[in-house]
């Protein structure tokens, strides 16, 4: 997966493929999905939720230009796949899980994996999460409408926010950095996730 998935298509970050290296990535799918854990496409959770494709979430990681001192922000904690590789790699993850199951599930296995520097909450992700404000980094990994603006308040200057943006079937990634000045937008790879549904996202 490392040499033919990611290296092969530009990840090059070697914080992001040591962790991807670290992290069992057969321990965050069911049982009976196990053997495809590896493939290069997403698998499903439940919930009709999807773990992304391997690339898609180091293509994220790797445009977050992630430091060990980082607090990150992620929405859509999933199978919590990324929020371990987030883990391996930064000092604290928030990460907020609209699916209560998906959470509770999340929360156990990252426990189980020995993860002490992750919160993993229940509700609407689009709002943020005002308690651990500001963020240096903020990943979505759910397609939005439009940048939520919500977030762009919560990110820290000198933050950056990775976040698919488009339509519910097919989106561009998008880096936002704020500085000083203000807040600067980069199209990055065509993509396509899953809706972001609430406030700010799109209606169920
Ligand atoms: N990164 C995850 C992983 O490694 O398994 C996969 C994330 S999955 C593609 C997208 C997740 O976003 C789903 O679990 C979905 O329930 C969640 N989601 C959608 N809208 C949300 C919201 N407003 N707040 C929080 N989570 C949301």
């Amino acid at each position: 997966m490392v040499e033919r998935q990611l290296k092969a298509r530009g990840i090059f970050d070697e914080r992001v493929l040591s962790a991807i290296g670290k992290v069992p990535r057969e321990e965050f799918i069911s049982p009976e999905l196990r053997e495809h854990a590896y493939e290069d496409r997403p698998l499903t959770i439940g919930c009709c939720q999807t773990i992304s494709q391997p690339y898609i979430v180091a293509s994220m990681l790797q445009a977050a230009q992630l430091r060990s001192e980082d607090r990150v922000l992620e929405l859509g904690t999933g199978s919590g796949y990324q929020t371990a590789l987030l883990a391996e790699i930064v000092a604290n993850v928030f990460s907020i899980e609209r699916h209560p199951e998906l959470a509770e599930v999340a929360r156990q296995r990252l426990s189980r994996l020995g993860y002490t520097n992750v919160e993993i909450v229940v509700g609407d992700g689009t709002l943020g999460y005002h308690p651990r404000a500001p963020y240096d980094v903020i990943l979505v990994s759910a397609a939005a409408p439009q940048v939520p603006q919500s977030l762009v308040a919560q990110l820290a200057t000198g933050g950056r926010m990775v976040l698919p943006v488009g339509s519910r079937d097919l989106q561009e990634l998008v880096l936002i950095r704020k500085d000083e000045t203000g807040i600067r937008q980069m199209r990055l790879d065509g993509c396509a996730f899953v809706p972001l549904i609430g406030e700010e996202g799109f209606r169920e």
